[in-house]
């Protein structure tokens, strides 16, 4: 990008003025290089920048934009929401509904209790799991993330058995050393964890499709044999589905793979662009949090009633039919034509692509890739080129190999074979 564009003027204040000259580490483009781009407006499965170039995204603000940006159902009923008054601080009916939707929606929810970001629903499920079961160590797994909470920012140890280690400076190495980190799809290392320290352990937490290390999927039987370990130890199995929740189906993964964790933690989606999270699980373990219980939770903000009525909305014009599919079919034939043309780009080059319903990533590594150890072979260089080929062609892919793409209901044929052609220019180059 030129000196003399109006996203470097601002980057130029930005940085000094912001931490690395963004509120979320990722935006700074780090990964790839070069600055990054300031948006004016989005519409559709499209952004502009304030440099008035039009991009057709693939990160739909990291997951939430499922119906494309700024879906006009969704701005309507923010504005009238919004007539009646911005946020109350007491009960509005408008969460009663939300309860309504999620538990019949998520498989294993009887009650949920909203939160304002996936960060606060995780760091709620560990502290409710904690002090559900009484006991404080909790198994997490490499390459899932589950936003900044201190517990879940800890690195593996050298092998399985050593303690974890603090992923960020700031976290206790006390309480990191109450995080086991595993691999993940390697089930002879969480048994042998269970074997050694069962009885200390008070939850697992995982995202069921990791998506924060690009995408890989769980191999057969390995959620499965994670759930009867749990339960043959009395520990929780807690699903972050912050990000597959209400994409990859209406119930998110869990109802793909007909596994019920005992409590989930939700986000994006369920916020319709507004920022919300969600928590929620077995009846028996929800009442456990305050008032009735003795774990603490609460939230100036939560159950805000703009953010209730986007987020119910987005899910309601999910269910909206066209030729028979609602839209996570719709989604689920978008990715599939997607897929099958960056298939035939990536014949016979050293090059892995992975999809699950309208959630993607091509690593560059001929794979295969199962967990972060594989992952992390990728050539990034390779994808930082294909990232600034694609985006000065104008497709703007996440600016991390480690990230995945997301497609939404607003993506048209038409973007996605020109999508599919710009790849293809640009992998002819790499
Ligand atoms: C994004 C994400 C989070 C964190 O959500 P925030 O709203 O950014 O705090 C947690 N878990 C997963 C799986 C996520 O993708």
């Amino acid at each position: 990008m030129s000196a003399t564009t109006l996203s470097s003027h601002l980057w130029t204040e930005s940085l000094r003025l912001i931490p690395g000259g963004v509120n979320s580490p990722v935006r700074a483009f780090r990964a790839v290089g070069g600055i990054p781009f300031f948006v004016k407006s989005a519409s559709g499965c499209h952004i502009t920048t304030v440099d008035d170039e039009t991009l057709i995204d693939y990160v739909g603000t990291w997951g939430p934009a499922i119906l494309g940006h700024a879906p006009q159902a969704v701005i309507d009923v923010i504005h009238e929401t919004a007539k009646h008054g911005l946020s109350f601080g007491i009960p509005n009916p408008l969460e009663v509904e939300m309860a309504k939707t999620i538990t019949s929606m998520v498989p294993s929810i009887e009650k949920v209790r909203m939160v304002n970001s996936g960060t606060e629903a995780t760091m709620s499920c560990i502290r409710l799991a904690r002090g559900a079961t009484r006991r404080d160590e909790i198994i997490k797994f490499e390459g899932c993330y589950h936003g900044h909470v201190d517990s879940l920012l800890v690195k593996a140890g050298s092998g399985a058995l050593t303690f974890g280690h603090p992923d960020s400076a700031g976290v206790p190495a006390a309480l990191a050393s109450l995080t086991h980190t595993l691999p993940f799809n390697d089930l002879d290392q969480v048994e042998q964890i269970f074997q050694k320290k069962g009885r200390q352990i008070a939850c697992a937490i995982l995202e069921p499709v990791p998506a924060n290390a690009g995408l890989y999927l769980p191999k057969p039987g390995f959620l499965e044999g994670l759930q009867a370990l749990c339960q043959e130890y009395g520990a929780l199995l807690i699903f972050d589905e912050v990000m597959t929740g209400f994409r990859l189906a209406r119930g998110g993964f869990q109802e793909l793979c007909g596994i019920k964790p005992d409590l989930t933690a939700l986000g994006k989606v369920i916020g319709g662009g507004l920022p919300v999270g969600a928590f929620g699980g077995r009846a028996d373990l929800m009442d456990q949090l305050a008032p009735i219980g003795p774990v603490y939770q609460a939230g100036t903000l939560s159950g805000n009633p703009l953010a209730m009525a986007a987020g119910l909305t987005q899910l309601r014009e999910m269910e909206h039919q066209v030729a028979g599919l609602n839209g996570w079919e719709q989604l689920e034939e978008k990715g599939a034509i997607l897929e099958t043309k960056m298939r035939s780009l990536i014949v016979s080059k050293p090059l892995t692509f992975h999809r699950i319903g309208s959630m993607f990533c091509l690593y560059f590594h001929p794979g295969p890739v199962n967990n972060l150890e594989d992952a992390k072979k990728s050539r990034t260089e390779d994808f930082a080129r294909f990232f600034h080929g694609c985006l000065s062609r104008g497709v703007y892919f996440a600016p991390s190999q480690f990230e995945a793409g997301f497609i939404s209901l607003a993506h048209t044929l038409e973007a996605l074979e020109k999508t599919a052609a710009i790849a293809a220019e640009v992998l002819e180059k790499i």
